[in-house]
């Protein structure tokens, strides 16, 4: 029996790992383990709340104490670190809790494996899932390699490039068991709708302007959530110790023609003529610092271990849209209250 603790499994993309590791390894004992800040949202994983294998756990990855206490009393073999701030505006208005959360949260959890495990990392890892957007920003061409040197422009990024250094640091100077993956934009469903693909289907839905920053020619690559779920499943079991690899979808979208791509299908799934959601497109002031294209070489996780995207962007996208048509209670609740102050003052 493996004890493994996944952070930030209640957020979009940890739900799904952890839903994921709940199904296919019965035989590991799973502990979910997240802050439910505004992000985080048990109704992401209500399907497998009663699964045998399957522990809840509320607490703050900043509270070294508990972190501490958490790992003495499960003795985890594996950790797999999710939990993080991870909206870039947000950065921008409070940097502060992004050090916080995404650099001193995962000392803490470093410094917990490397008490538990002393020097015996027999059959122990440390995952750490992190961002593309460490790398910077890249011209027209070119594409992320995993030795790209890191050049962070937002508190976000700077943040997550820290937390990768710390884990990288601790395999070199205590030997501790790590593999790091940096990965480009994920879509897909129980995405929080402050980032650009909710949250422009739950303004289409409702007749709101979409936001788009400065001209629109953001370049980013795509990755349908399941199939980074797949990814670290197989990175977790079967990346290289002390390794980083990149993952990508292999689909890059300028932001503007994405959004265009969107307002069709949506148009179509909601019966409203052609055209009729792409007038709602508002061109917004552009957010500082702002990189202007990601693109990641996902080719080493390719050859290595196997991997590539299992659905086209089209694909994905009519996917997510089927889900957050159909579960429009999730979407009025998460968008409630807080959330629509953030929004209101962010973008009104
Ligand atoms: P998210 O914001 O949807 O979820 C983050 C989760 O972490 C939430 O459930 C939240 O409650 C929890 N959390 C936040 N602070 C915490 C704390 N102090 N203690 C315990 N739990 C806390 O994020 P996401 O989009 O699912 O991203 C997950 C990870 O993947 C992050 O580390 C992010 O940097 C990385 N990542 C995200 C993307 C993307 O496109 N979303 C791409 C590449 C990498």
């Amino acid at each position: 029996m493996k004890k493994i603790v996944i952070t930030g499994g209640a957020g979009f993309i940890g739900s799904h790992v952890v839903r994921r590791f709940v199904n296919k390894y019965p035989n590991y004992q799973i502990y979910n383990l997240d802050a439910l800040t505004y992000a985080g949202n048990l109704e992401n994983i209500k399907d497998i709340e009663d699964a045998p294998n399957y522990t809840f756990v509320k607490g703050d990855i900043v509270d070294a104490d508990f972190i501490n206490e958490l790992f003495q009393k499960h003795q985890f073999d594996g950790v797999l670190h999710l939990a993080a701030e991870s909206h870039v505006d947000r950065s921008i208005t409070d940097p502060l809790s992004f050090v916080k959360t995404n650099v001193i949260g995962t000392m803490n959890l470093l410094n917990a494996a490397k008490t538990i495990w002393k020097d015996n990392f027999e059959g122990k890892r440390f995952y750490h899932i992190s961002t593309d957007e460490v790398y910077g920003s890249l011209g027209a061409e070119g594409l992320f390699t995993e030795t790209t040197p890191y050049d962070p422009n937002s508190p976000y990024s700077a943040s997550k490039a820290s937390s990768d250094h710390f884990v990288r640091a601790y395999g070199e100077t205590y030997g501790l068991p790590y593999v790091i993956t940096n990965c480009s934009n994920n879509y897909g469903t129980y995405h929080f709708p402050e980032k650009l693909i909710p949250l422009f289907i739950n303004n289409i839905i409702n007749n709101k302007p979409l936001p788009v920053y400065g001209d629109g020619k953001y370049t980013r690559d795509w990755l349908f959530v399941e199939d980074h779920a797949v990814a670290i499943d197989l990175v977790f079991h079967e990346g290289k110790n002390h390794d980083t690899y990149n993952i990508g979808g292999f689909n890059e979208w300028q932001n503007i023609d994405l959004v265009k791509l969107l307002c069709k299908q949506m148009d179509s799934k909601l019966g409203r003529a052609v055209g009729t959601s792409e007038q709602l497109i508002t061109y917004v002031k552009d957010r500082p610092g702002h990189d202007l294209r990601y693109a990641i070489d996902a080719s080493k996780i390719n050859k290595e271990l196997g991997w590539k995207p299992s659905v086209t962007f089209e694909e994905g996208l009519e996917r997510t849209i089927d889900w957050y048509l159909s579960n429009e209670e999730w979407l009025r609740n998460v968008t409630s209250g807080d959330y629509q102050k953030y929004y209101d003052k962010q973008y009104l």
